[in-house]
């Protein structure tokens, strides 16, 4: 058996549903494409990930042949409704970027292990343009919602390549949209208008960029007005548009097993304790799913305050007020905003009272600002 057919069989064997190789060559058609939308994208141009460095992989890894590449269908199991407003499924499959010592992170390890053990050099930490990958590889096609799609799964999938010094058997791309003629349903639900036209994603309007990426040390953590009014109960992601697709319809009505994980995890997850989180629910309710992009828990918490402000009832004044007094000034704003958009009586004496001892000048303003919009 050759050595292609060796890997391509262990791959499924894991657990990977599709597994695809290509030459290890450059992407210049990503490069041009990222450069022309620097401005969109330069937080994750110059962050950590360097995108346009990987797109170079030999400058890496001068030694590469082939990328391998993985389709990892994480939908295999139902997703709790109680989750699923709140925080993209990618997430609660605990598959995105998982550490090893967790099942989906075991994953990648192993096939890292057997490559080793059949004498292949592995790449470590380059970033590839995952999806460009996979399609050049006829693993997936393009949705017009950016997300890549495989055959028989949908678009709830998460992609992985493996760049080894090894010649393997290369296979045919399928570099194309795959969407029924005239859909544009994603880009009508959309409810930022992210998507601007088919392909093209303005990060900054997307909701789940707003949910994890506005924080300090990469886009800054205001996020507009008009944002958090559509982000609804969105805590860490959104799938609407992939909700929305046709392509996706027939995995999300299957009928598919519990995920019992997920079920004890949502009866002890709530907005109201995300808000207000102890050091016992970060533990047991934020770092198990939501471990991908953010470390500082005021993030989860201003998230969970947009949520409960759109949620837009009295119920949660109590809540609120608490984290009209947490420590982090950025708490404290959203809270702020979050009772202005709930109002009524006891929201506007809270802020009035919150502004009373306030220091921050910035939550003082937002203050004002909530204590103007609220309705009596
Ligand atoms: S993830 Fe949500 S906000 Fe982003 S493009 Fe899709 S529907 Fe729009
Ligand atoms: S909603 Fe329609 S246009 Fe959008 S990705 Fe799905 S099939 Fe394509």
């Amino acid at each position: 058996m050759s050595l292609t057919t060796q890997i391509k069989e262990f791959a499924l064997d894991i657990g990977y549903s599709k597994v695809g190789i290509i030459p290890a060559e450059s992407f210049p058609e990503y490069i041009t494409d990222l450069t022309n939308r620097h401005e969109m994208y330069s937080f994750y141009i110059k962050g950590s990930f360097r995108p346009l460095v990987g797109a170079e992989l030999r400058s890496l890894m001068p030694t590469a042949k082939s990328i391998i590449t993985t389709v990892y269908d994480y939908s295999q199991k139902n997703f709790p409704k109680e989750l699923t407003d709140k925080i993209g499924r990618v997430y609660q499959a605990r598959c995105y970027n998982a550490p090893p010592e967790r099942i989906n992170g075991s994953r990648p390890q192993l096939m890292r292990e057997f490559l080793r053990k059949f004498g292949c050099e592995v790449g470590d930490k380059i970033s590839l343009p995952e999806r460009l990958v996979a399609a050049k590889a006829g693993i997936v096609n393009y949705g017009k919602n950016n997300f890549a799609y495989a055959e028989g799964v949908g678009s709830f999938i998460y992609l992985t390549s493996f760049v080894v010094d090894k010649e393997l058997d290369y296979d045919s791309p399928t570099v194309e949209v795959g969407c029924p003629e005239g859909c544009s349903v994603c880009m009508k639900a959309c409810p930022t208008q992210a998507i601007y036209e088919p392909l093209k994603l303005d990060p900054r309007r997307c909701i789940a960029f707003n949910t994890f990426m506005t924080q300090d040390r990469i886009a800054g953590s205001h996020i507009e007005p008009e944002i958090r009014e559509k982000m609804g109960t969105k805590v860490h992601g959104c799938d609407i548009c992939q909700e929305v697709c046709p392509r996706n319809q027939a995995r999300l009505k299957a009928k598919l097993p519990d995920d019992e994980y997920l079920v004890n995890f949502a009866q002890n997850f709530s907005l109201s304790q995300m808000l207000n989180m102890t050091d016992e629910f970060y533990s047991t309710r934020i770092q198990p799913l939501m471990f991908n992009y953010i470390r500082d828990r005021k993030y989860f918490q201003r998230n969970a305050a947009i949520a409960l402000g759109n949620l837009g009832d009295p119920a949660f004044v109590p809540d609120l007020e608490v984290a009209m007094k947490d420590p982090e000034d950025l708490v404290r704003e959203y809270a702020a905003w979050a009772l202005g958009k709930i109002g009524g009586r006891s929201a506007k004496e809270v802020l009035k009272a919150s502004l009373s001892r306030e220091t921050s000048e910035s939550v003082k303003t937002e203050i004002s600002g909530a204590i103007s919009k609220a309705t009596i």
